[in-house]
């Protein structure tokens, strides 16, 4: 074999190192109690599949079309998470399948996936997206307008969602601190809701924080769910 081939191979950088030596590595450090959840938005389904083989079962979209093209193609036991801005007007498309709807941000969407479960005959698990980032482009809900959702009357008779807890993103930053600050902030909000509104429920368990460059940080800070995609798949071009 040509030694420039091994030399090339000692010299190559970690972001082309192969899908399933990422998805080990991150396996590897993360605690066995936090969810990973592997975001696929633009991976095809052959890379999908590679980390279907090695065990992964949890997979994050945030189109819902791209959801739902790829979702009939790919093995049913896959738990789908969507994670990104859901308008109303595409709940009906994930509603018979979605596992987890982790980005409710209003009281109209959530009483739109109620209307879609009951329709298909389930409960579908929602977590409410909480801003926590200092930046304007974000989605997500104040701790008082949660309050608000959750007081209401409307809210309350909603039989077939079940809010299983919070998500949220950190700001796009290097700032580490910075980034700190916003999981504690957002495992405050979930600490209160949790005691305010579901004391006792076992089922709102779940903080949803942490991406490629964070989620070490957001493990640190009671992250029971972490949503990597970049890490795992390489670069999105
Ligand atoms: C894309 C995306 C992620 C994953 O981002 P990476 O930096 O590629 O890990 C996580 N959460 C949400 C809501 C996303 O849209």
């Amino acid at each position: 074999m040509d030694i420039l081939f091994y030399l090339c191979l000692l010299i190559q950088p970690v972001t082309t190192m192969g899908i399933e030596e990422n998805y080990r590595h991150i396996r590897n450090i993360l605690p066995v109690s936090v969810h990973l959840v592997s975001v696929s938005k633009n991976r095809d389904v052959n890379d999908i599949m590679t980390l279907y083989r090695n065990g992964q079962r949890i997979f994050g979209e945030n189109k819902a079309q791209e959801l739902i093209t790829k979702q009939p193609l790919l093995p049913s036991d896959i738990q789908w998470h969507f994670i990104g801005h859901l308008q109303t007007n595409k709940v009906k498309y994930i509603a018979p399948f979605i596992h987890l709807i982790e980005s409710a941000d209003s009281i109209h969407l959530l009483s739109e996936i109620n209307r879609q479960a009951l329709k298909n005959q389930r409960i579908i698990d929602c977590l409410l997206q909480m801003y926590i980032a200092s930046e304007e482009t974000k989605f997500g809900l104040t701790p008082e307008e949660a309050a608000v959702i959750l007081s209401s009357p409307e809210y309350k008779s909603m039989t077939n969602i079940r809010i299983r807890g919070v998500m949220g993103m950190a700001s796009l930053t290097e700032d580490h601190d910075r980034i700190r600050k916003e999981f504690r902030m957002l495992k405050d909000t979930f600490t209160h809701l949790h005691s305010t509104f579901f004391a006792g429920i076992e089922s709102f368990s779940d903080i949803s924080m942490g991406m490629s460059g964070d989620w070490t940080i957001a493990v640190e800070e009671g992250a029971t769910m972490v949503r990597i995609g970049s890490a795992i798949f390489g670069e999105r071009t």
